[in-house]
């Protein structure tokens, strides 16, 4: 079988790929491992900055975003000195996220691309990229019968995270992989409960962070600092609602609203970026270029980004036979990685102690810096303005 593109994953990047090319009459066919209603039903992110809104908007996209999705521009932190908010939306360039589940808006691309007549293949799995070195690549998969398939494309996208076969299919040494693990874990939760507060919550507190953003009117998110290797249903529920009003601060700051933990997830606050984001004619998109830790809420932003710019540039190779944007798609992309691998690192930080914290000479050291950095950010106009523009860019 054949397509001109083909796409690996059915995740914001891939979708937003395989739209834009559609509409741009560009051959092609996302091959996605998962079935259907697990892709509309995994809740990941939830908080989509203003760049990702305007691509979705300037592409049609955005209908269910702005029908029931919600403005968000306050977060509130929580520390040993008490507790201060920054309303982000108003500081820096203004921005606001909008509130809209992941789950919701893949399923709205789905159902757009799928509109349009796009090609999809629910359950099957790519297990290889080849003949990377030519010009006329191709994807072996498994389909849903466990027959094995073989596409060939002129160009294929690896949208498919960081454990799909995009990134296992690089020969060696034909990029650099870049993993830094920030020794943090986090427990993530999701609770059939309305928010508790009007602002993402970040809480410091001596036992670890604890986190809480909004969802939809009935789901909030919440997370706690997590030992490592602890699995994720070590605690029962009401020792887990216990914890997060310790670190909340519940007593002070008022009751958290509680309700049945519906999904527990473990994950470390790991990251990575892959350098180039390309190898000849396969190119990298979304988690599959870079990996983020959640804590700044920039992986989904960064996939639909990076899409608008790989169909851009794969529709121009295509249409026109002009590759320089396919030339300058890794630089352009790896500018706006790393200025969000910054943040994040940065957000890790504030919020966590180091790990070593317990046996580390150096701990009160690292938690005063910690406390002098949160006093900067309530106090400081300045800062406040650093925070709130990379707080919602990508
Ligand atoms: P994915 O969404 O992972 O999609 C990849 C697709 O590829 C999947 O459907 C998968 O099934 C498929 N696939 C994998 N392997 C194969 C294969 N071999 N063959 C075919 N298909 C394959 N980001 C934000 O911007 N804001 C947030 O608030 C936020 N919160 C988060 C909270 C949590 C708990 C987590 C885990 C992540 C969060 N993120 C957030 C990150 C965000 O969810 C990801 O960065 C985003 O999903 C990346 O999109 P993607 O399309 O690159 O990959």
């Amino acid at each position: 079988e054949s397509a001109d593109v083909v796409v690996l994953g059915a995740g914001p990047a891939g979708l937003v790929l395989g739209i834009l090319l559609h509409t741009a009459g560009i051959d092609c066919v996302i091959l996605e491992r998962a079935s259907r209603t697990h892709v509309q039903t995994r809740a990941r992110a939830g908080f989509l900055a203003p760049t990702t809104v305007r691509i979705l908007d300037r592409h049609g996209l955005a209908d269910g975003l702005h029908r029931h999705g919600r403005r968000h521009g306050t977060c509130e932190f929580r520390t040993e000195d008490g507790r201060f908010r920054l309303d982000y939306g108003a500081l820096g360039h203004g921005g606001q996220h909008h509130v809209y589940p992941q789950q919701h808006l893949v399923t709205d691309l789905l159902n757009h691309y799928l509109g349009l007549g796009g090609r999809i293949r629910f359950r099957t799995e790519a297990l290889g990229v080849h003949d990377t070195d030519g010009t006329r690549p191709s994807v072996t998969a498994c389909e849903p019968d466990g027959r094995s398939t073989r596409w060939t494309a002129r160009y294929v996208a690896g949208c498919d995270g960081r454990y799909g076969a995009a990134r296992r299919s690089l020969p060696p040494g034909s990029v650099r992989h870049h993993a830094y693990d920030h020794g943090v874990t986090w427990l993530g939760l999701l609770a059939e409960a309305p928010a508790s507060l009007d602002a993402v919550g970040y809480a410091i507190h001596d036992h670890g962070f604890a986190g809480h953003m909004a969802r939809t009117p009935e789901v909030t998110r919440y997370y706690l600092q997590w030992e490592r290797g602890t699995p994720a249903d070590a605690w029962p529920e009401q020792r887990i609602w216990d914890e997060l009003d310790v670190r909340m601060r519940a007593a002070e700051h008022g009751p958290l609203r509680r309700g049945r933990l519906l999904e527990r997830g473990v994950f470390d606050l790991a990251c990575d970026v892959v350098e180039p984001l390309r190898h000849g004619p396969l190119f990298l998109a979304g988690d599959a270029a870079s990996l983020l830790a959640p804590a700044a809420a920039k992986g989904a932003n960064l996939a639909v980004l990076e899409a608008e710019i790989l169909a851009e540039a794969l529709a121009d190779a295509l249409t026109r036979g002009d590759t320089a944007g396919l030339d300058t798609y890794s630089d352009r992309c790896l500018e706006h990685i790393w200025r969000a691998q910054e943040f994040t690192g940065w957000m890790t930080r504030l919020l966590h102690a180091p790990p070593d914290r317990d046996q580390d000479a150096g701990s009160f050291f690292h938690a005063a810096l910690r406390r002098s950095r949160l006093a900067s950010l309530r106090t400081s106009r300045i800062h406040q303005d650093w925070f709130a523009e990379n707080y919602v860019g990508v």
